[in-house]
């Protein structure tokens, strides 16, 4: 459920009619719903009610947009973060960091060093020879590394392939039958003095999982996995069950829902004696925005017109990325339906967001949306053919503020530099 509805034919965020804030911003432009960000936050943590210890961290690649970040904060959500910048994000949000755990495949020292400076509950190590450079760092600057070892469970998650880490090839974790004698070699790198402890597994098999089977098959093998090193006299207190939980980008699809996704955990991990970690992304954000763009020009094509929008693929990449689909709505639909091609204004075929759609009929200078916006949107936006970066609105009842100012071609050409020996 989510805070975008008709009131009096216009589209709103909560109490605020979009195009109001199109007037006031321009297009194109991200608008979240803050009451959508803590709802299903909190339906996340009622999911998991019946679990005994849980941590929730939020994976802040979803949409590490400030505002969001300190809504969830108030939710008492900690964070995933993949990279120090990330890190800076969820401290800057007030979120402790004792709550935040460090994931990520290319972990530099100087980012391990900064995250132990900063005091972090917890490393996601994808690797030995990273669990060996961090216990050295760690015990360089006299910090203790809490630390997990992410293994990949060799599990189909069923996704798109681009979206899709637990496979054995996925460059993501250790092999499943190497993760005993790893974590055991590297719980034996911490002596009496500071350096790494080891604590736990982590598992994350991919994104926009349409189903709670895969999830459920490399569980349990986690939990196998856990006993085997628990047999050996190694302590793992901490399982990271990672995120990947699905969202219906099509009007009427059904998803597994928390509270399905928190019973069949709840089952599977019934007699584990561990805390459990979670790092949802997208379910938390991604019903909560919508991409605001206006129609630039309808041109006839072949078999059906190109409907040209100012919002291209460089503010939402998903679909030239995954082919990925996001309902398009008029923001004052006149009732009338066409069919359409959806594209931007890119010089590429890949900038396409939707080819051969019934949609309401818009006309050039009508406003829509694309849904389902708020995850893997405006954090993966770029400044491709020179466009402006994509501004960030948030609604709050019926006041909203912007909350990613937009950046405009100006300000990027003012930081680019003609050498000397050019002019
Ligand atoms: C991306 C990512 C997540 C979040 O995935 P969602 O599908 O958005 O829930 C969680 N954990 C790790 C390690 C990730 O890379």
């Amino acid at each position: 459920m989510d805070h975008f509805d008709y009131r009096d034919g216009v589209l709103h965020a909560e109490d605020v009619s979009l195009a109001a804030i199109a007037e006031a911003v321009g297009t194109p432009a991200y608008v979240y719903s803050r009451a959508t960000l803590a709802r299903h936050a909190r339906v996340f943590r009622e999911g998991l009610a019946a679990l005994p210890s849980v941590h929730l961290a939020y994976a802040v690649k979803a949409n590490p947009n400030l505002a969001v970040l300190k809504v969830l904060a108030a939710e008492g959500f900690g964070a995933d973060v993949v990279s120090v910048g990330e890190m800076e994000r969820a401290l800057a949000a007030g979120m402790p960091a004792s709550g935040i755990v460090f994931s990520g495949v290319g972990k530099t020292g100087a980012e391990m060093a900064r995250a132990l400076a900063a005091g972090i509950g917890q490393f996601n190590l994808e690797s030995e020879e990273e669990g060996v450079e961090l216990a050295a760092i760690a015990a360089a600057l006299g910090k203790t590394a809490q630390a997990a070892l992410r293994v990949n469970p060799d599990v189909d998650a069923g996704t798109h392939g681009k979206i899709s880490t637990g496979k054995a090839e996925n460059k993501f974790g250790v092999p499943y039958d190497r993760a005993d004698g790893i974590y055991a070699r590297l719980a034996a790198l911490s002596g009496s003095g500071p350096g790494l402890a080891m604590r736990g597994l982590a598992v994350h098999i991919g994104s926009q999982l349409a189903s709670l089977a895969p999830l459920e098959a490399a569980f349990t093998k986690m939990g196998e996995l856990m006993r085997a090193i628990r047999a050996q006299g190694l302590a793992v207190t901490h399982m990271d069950l990672g995120g990947g939980i699905g969202v219906p980008y099509k009007a009427g699809e059904i998803f597994p829902s928390p509270a399905e996704y928190g019973a069949m955990v709840a089952r599977v991990t019934a007699d584990w004696g561990a805390t459990l970690m979670f790092e949802p992304g997208r379910v938390i954000a991604g019903n909560s925005g919508v991409l605001l763009t206006r129609v630039i020009r309808v041109k006839p094509g072949v078999s059906c017109p190109f409907v040209i929008v100012d919002a291209a693929m460089n503010d939402l990449a998903r679909p030239a990325l995954y082919d990925a689909w996001h309902d398009f709505l008029a923001v004052a639909p006149t009732g009338e339906a066409m069919t359409a091609n959806i594209v931007g204004p890119i010089c590429e075929s890949s900038d396409t967001f939707a080819m051969g759609r019934p949609i309401d009929a818009v006309a050039p200078g009508d406003l829509a949306v694309f849904r389902t916006a708020g995850a893997y949107g405006a954090t993966m936006a770029s400044t491709y053919n020179s466009r402006a970066l994509v501004p960030e609105v948030m609604v709050d009842g019926n006041r909203w503020a912007v909350v990613a100012e937009r950046i405009d071609p100006a300000t990027i050409l003012a930081a680019e530099r003609v050498p000397e020996w050019l002019d």
